[in-house]
């Protein structure tokens, strides 16, 4: 490791060693949940240097990254997945590219995937996003929205849906974060128990820098960590 990657490497391993603590205080096994490095605004060169650590896999927020970084290798054949709103008309570009799409919110874009994964003939792993904290300046679809969503994906043969994924309110004491984390289980669960075709619930996405201890003790099977690896994000002043 390049000595100006060093601090990767430590935050890596501290966040695992929280992510051990969290599982095997929750009774569960540290090696069933995910770690994804929300890798959004950070240079192929820094993310190439995070593959090397014990990362799983990868997640984007822009189309326009997730293709750059596909296409530069920076994942050194790690998984990508797509983890931003993902508006209708940029679906080719990740197709393909991403193996799990982890934000679809609404039937809207749903239908659109499978029209293109059908075009294409293969089939798309998704998430149904689920904005739990009900607000209005969040993507996702609201809880009573997720029954229908996953009735409709049922019908679609080349979408396959792997479970939920959620970005409940930010910086929250303990207890109310724990109470998004464990309704959106609920959510999960019961999903699961429902058993839609084209269905199976192995995924629940949630957790990020702040509060990702929280969402394993609550169930999270993938965590989606950003600040906590590469440190604080630089937007550049808009021109
Ligand atoms: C940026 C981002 C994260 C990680 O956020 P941090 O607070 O930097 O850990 C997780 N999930 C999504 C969808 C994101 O956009």
């Amino acid at each position: 490791m390049e000595e100006k990657f060093e601090f990767l490497k430590e935050n890596v391993e501290r966040i695992r060693e929280e992510m051990t603590r969290a599982a095997l205080s929750a009774g569960r096994k540290p090696e069933e949940i995910l770690l994804c490095a929300a890798c959004k605004t950070r240079t192929v060169e820094m993310v190439k240097a995070s593959a090397a650590l014990p990362i799983d896999l990868f997640g984007e927020n822009l189309v326009q990254e997730l293709v750059e970084k596909t296409d530069a290798g920076a994942y050194l054949g790690k998984p990508g997945h797509f983890i931003g709103h993902l508006q209708t008309n940029k679906i080719r570009q990740v197709l393909g590219r991403a193996s799990l799409i982890q934000s679809v919110d609404s039937q809207r874009l749903l239908l659109a995937l499978e029209k293109e994964a059908a075009k294409r003939d293969l089939t798309q792993d998704i998430l149904v996003e689920v904005n739990i904290g009900r607000e209005e300046s969040k993507t996702g679809i609201l809880p009573e929205e997720l029954w229908p969503l996953l009735e409709l994906a049922g019908g679609q043969p080349h979408i396959r849906v792997k479970g939920l994924m959620a970005i409940p309110p930010a910086a929250l004491g303990e207890k109310e974060s724990r109470g998004y984390f464990a309704a959106m289980r609920k959510l999960f669960e019961q999903a699961d128990t429902l058993g839609y075709p084209n269905q199976s619930m192995e995924v629940l996405s949630m957790g990020m820098s702040d509060d990702f201890a929280n969402a394993i003790l609550e169930g999270a099977t993938l965590v989606r960590v950003g600040t906590a690896i590469y440190g604080p994000r630089y937007y550049p002043p808009k021109k």
